[in-house]
């Protein structure tokens, strides 16, 4: 009998088969066996921690995080979509009692923000992920080119309007990050201005997370071959041209500068308060896969309650009992 199958206390068939060689056939099962525990339990301890896997690190590069990567996550497409059904079931309880917690006086809320280029699956977000759960507890905001009105007021004006109210989940479709990304990019202010929108930025959330509000931000990562893929799809079917818009062409043109906006923004925006994640995301199914995952694991960390009654409920099931 090898050593290893003394030690262990229950026997299991293959550690009976395994016992069965001899030397170092018994050791190399028992090593293998090893490994595999191993990594089994690496797996679950990534798959529990969405928020810590993509968060960016000390050193983190954007160029070197592969689009196409599907980080926490070592199942195909088939394995993403078959798991996306309990965990939209989950966020859509969640969401309930957030809001549930709200009717009884709570005031906190959840402000997922996406950000991304073109076609990088922004709106597949808003349906797949956001459309899991009760529409009247979420707001949904697309930031478009500020209009008149708001060129009018500070940047972050038009933002602090549309964050959520108590017990509703805000959804930012773009952001005030524009005002560090297009802005920038297109030099639609002076360097000194959009510079100090950092720091802004920085402060205006941390007085939202004060507010209550758990913030998730999120960069879905596309390469420009995936968009490059996604425009032609948006050209070849009558049913996509209302998606295409030219000026996305010129924005693609200019991908080196925006991966450097993008790459500013990450490093100086992301606080303790509110992180940045970066999302690969040239596979849509993982993308969403691991948006829902950021969102439950916030909601889970907030632990909505159910508020208790304020009316007498012993009093109010003897007045349905006797009542016709
Ligand atoms: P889409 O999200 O594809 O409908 O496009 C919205 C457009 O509005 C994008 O081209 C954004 O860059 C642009 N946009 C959003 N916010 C701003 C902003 N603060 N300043 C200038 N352009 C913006
Ligand atoms: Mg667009």
């Amino acid at each position: 009998m090898g050593k290893g199958a003394k030690k262990r206390s229950t026997t299991t068939k293959a550690e009976v088969e395994g016992a069965a060689l001899d030397g170092k056939a018994a050791k190399k099962a028992r090593k293998k066996r090893e490994a595999a525990a191993e990594a089994r339990a690496d797996d679950a301890v990534e798959v529990r921690s969405w928020s810590q896997v993509l968060r960016p690190g000390p050193g983190f590069s954007l160029a070197e995080l592969d689009p196409r990567s599907t980080p926490g996550f070592d199942g195909a497409k088939k394995d993403g979509e078959k798991v996306m059904a309990e965990l939209q079931q989950r966020l859509s309880d969640l969401q309930e009692r957030l809001y549930a917690e709200s009717r009884g006086g709570g005031t906190r809320s959840v402000l997922l923000v996406i950000q991304g280029m073109d076609t990088s699956g922004k709106g597949g977000i808003m349906r797949h992920v956001v459309g899991a759960v009760d529409p009247q507890g979420v707001r949904i905001t697309a930031f478009k080119a500020p209009s008149a009105e708001e060129r009018r007021h500070p940047f972050l004006w038009r933002i602090r309007r549309a964050l959520p109210g108590p017990g509703m989940i805000g959804v930012f479709d773009r952001s005030h990050y524009e005002d560090v990304l297009v802005v920038r990019v297109h030099d639609l202010v002076p360097p000194a201005t959009w510079s100090r929108r950092y720091a802004q930025i920085n402060r205006f959330e941390q007085g939202v997370v004060d507010d209550g509000t758990t913030i998730v931000k999120v960069m879905l990562h596309l390469s420009p071959e995936e968009q490059k893929s996604r425009l032609a799809e948006r050209l070849s079917r009558g049913d996509k041209y209302w998606k295409y818009n030219p000026a996305d062409l010129d924005e693609r043109g200019r991908w080196a500068d925006y991966m450097e906006a993008y790459r500013v923004a990450l490093e100086k925006c992301s606080t303790d308060a509110a992180p940045w994640h970066v999302v690969p995301a040239d596979r849509k199914w993982y993308a969403r896969l691991a948006v829902t995952n950021l969102l439950l694991e916030a909601l889970e960390g907030m632990d909505p309650q159910w508020p208790a009654a304020d009316f007498d409920v012993e009093a109010e099931r003897q007045r349905l009992e006797l009542s016709p």
